[in-house]
């Protein structure tokens, strides 16, 4: 009722077009969502990225765009944490499309180090994967750990340079993983080194399956 009376005096316009958003429209209109740039990103090869080997990558948005980038921005310094289960339900669709899909046993998002998630309230990756596991019915487990800062980056290979740029990721010690399909969720993917420092950490634990899904792809 309170909420009603607000939305009278400062309606929410879409982000996208600037028209008065009705009830079930977050952000954006149904019009401007339908309109998301699609990047249909979907690879086998893990030449793309890195070392690392992997099922399948997914991508659902370019990131290159006005809009999509409104959008995660929302998600990630604005508290919109809806947002990442409404496009998560978009990317579970095109994950359960893709004629390549094997199922998953678990949904593993991209943690964020302990103190930006205290200041954010949430792990954005973790609403994305809520909306993902609303579509393919996999369970989603947070066994991944990100440490304190990367290691010093003195006398190491340019490879491991580049996956220690964005600190490093650990698995925590109850994880059951063994001849499991892995499906690690992100918002974005840039350089991917994130994604390897995730992949690297799991695989640690021995024979994985390792599928990546991401909202948009730079
Ligand atoms: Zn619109």
């Amino acid at each position: 009722m309170w909420k009603d009376f607000l939305s009278l005096i400062y309606p929410k316009i879409c982000l996208g077009c600037e028209t008065i958003l009705v009830s079930n429209e977050n952000l954006i209109c149904l019009s401007c969502f339908a309109d998301l740039p699609k990047s249909n990103f979907y690879a086998q090869s893990s030449i793309l990225i890195g070392l690392e080997e992997y099922n399948f990558i997914i991508g659902l948005y370019k990131f290159n765009d006005d809009l999509i980038q409104q959008l995660i921005h929302a998600l990630k310094y604005n508290g919109k944490s809806s947002v990442g289960v409404v496009l998560g339900i978009e990317l579970g669709k095109l994950i359960l499309r893709n004629d390549k899909y094997e199922e998953i046993d678990l949904i593993v998002p991209v943690p964020i180090h302990r103190n930006k998630k205290r200041k954010r309230g949430y792990n954005q990756s973790y609403y994305i994967a809520k909306g993902v596991a609303k579509i393919i019915h996999a369970p989603i487990k947070e066994i991944l750990r990100k440490s304190e800062k990367g290691n010093s980056q003195t006398g190491k290979k340019k490879y491991e340079r580049w996956l220690n740029v964005k600190g490093s990721f650990s698995l925590k010690s109850n994880s059951k993983l063994q001849a499991k399909h892995v499906l690690i969720i992100d918002d974005v993917i840039t350089t991917g080194a994130t994604i390897e420092a995730c992949v690297k950490a799991i695989r640690k634990y021995g024979k994985v399956k390792i599928s990546i899904a991401v909202l948009a792809i730079a």
